[in-house]
C-alpha cells in the first residue's frame, strides 16, 4: 500500500491519496480538485472511494465536483453531514464504528468526537488517518461549535490504546509535520499523556 500526501490550500490541509496497484482511496480531498485530478491520472490510477474523516470546510471544500465527475459518494459520519454543507446526493452517510471494504481496501472508521461530533480516525493497515483529532505532538481544538473537551480526552485515550507501531497521519502538516506513531505520542505528546494519565476519572 502507497501513501501520498497532497498538501493543499493555504491552511496546510493534508489530502491523502492512499494506492495499490492501480486502485485508490481518497482523505479529505479539499481545496484544488485540478490538481488531484491530476495526480491521479499521472499516476494511472482508479478512484474506488473517497472518505471523510470530519466535515469542516476545510477537509471537503471543492470535493462535490469530483466525486461527481467519478460518480462517488463519500463516506462521512453522520453527525458531520450538516457542517460539510456538501448535497446529500454526493454523500454515503454511517453511524458510530464501521467497517468497510473497497476493492482491494479494508477501511475502519474508529468515532473519536471531542474536535467534531463526526469526527473519526481512519484505520487502513497499519496506517491511522487521524484528521483533526491527533496531530504530532498535539490535539485539534475544541473550542468549535459541537466541539467536546471531554469527549476528546476520550478519544486520545482511546488512539493511545493502539498498537504502538500504528502510524498516524494527520489532517494538516502543521510546522511542516503531519506524521508520527502512536507509540511515540504516547510518550511525548501531552495531551494524550494526560489523558492516558487520568485515564480513571475519564472513563
Ligand atoms: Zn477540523
Amino acid at each position: 500500500m502507497n501513501i501520498d500526501v497532497l498538501e493543499l490550500g493555504p491552511m496546510a490541509n493534508c489530502t491523502y491519496l492512499v494506492s495499490q496497484d492501480k486502485d485508490a482511496l481518497l482523505i479529505d480531498p479539499a481545496w484544488d480538485m485540478n490538481y488531484i485530478e491530476h495526480t491521479l491520472k499521472e499516476k494511472g490510477l482508479n478512484l474506488l472511494g473517497v472518505f471523510f474523516t470530519h466535515g469542516h470546510f476545510d477537509h471537503v471544500k471543492e470535493s462535490a465536483q469530483l466525486l461527481q465527475s467519478h460518480g462517488l459518494k463519500a463516506y462521512i459520519e453522520e453527525n458531520d453531514i450538516i457542517l460539510s454543507g456538501l448535497p446529500a446526493e454526493v454523500l454515503h452517510p454511517y453511524r458510530g464504528e464501521q467497517t468497510f471494504q473497497v476493492g482491494p481496501f479494508t477501511v475502519h472508521a474508529i468515532p473519536t468526537p471531542g474536535h467534531t461530533a463526526g469526527g473519526v480516525c481512519l484505520q487502513i493497515g497499519e496506517a491511522l488517518f487521524t484528521g483533526d483529532t491527533l496531530f504530532p505532538g498535539a490535539c485539534g481544538r475544541v473550542d468549535l461549535p459541537s466541539s467536546d473537551p471531554r469527549e476528546m480526552r476520550k478519544s486520545l485515550l482511546k488512539l493511545s490504546k493502539l498498537p504502538e507501531e500504528t502510524r498516524i497521519f494527520a489532517g494538516h502538516s502543521y510546522g511542516g509535520k503531519c506524521s508520527s506513531y502512536i507509540g511515540q505520542e504516547r510518550l511525548k505528546n501531552p495531551f494524550m499523556r494526560n489523558a492516558i494519565k487520568d485515564e480513571k476519572v475519564i472513563s
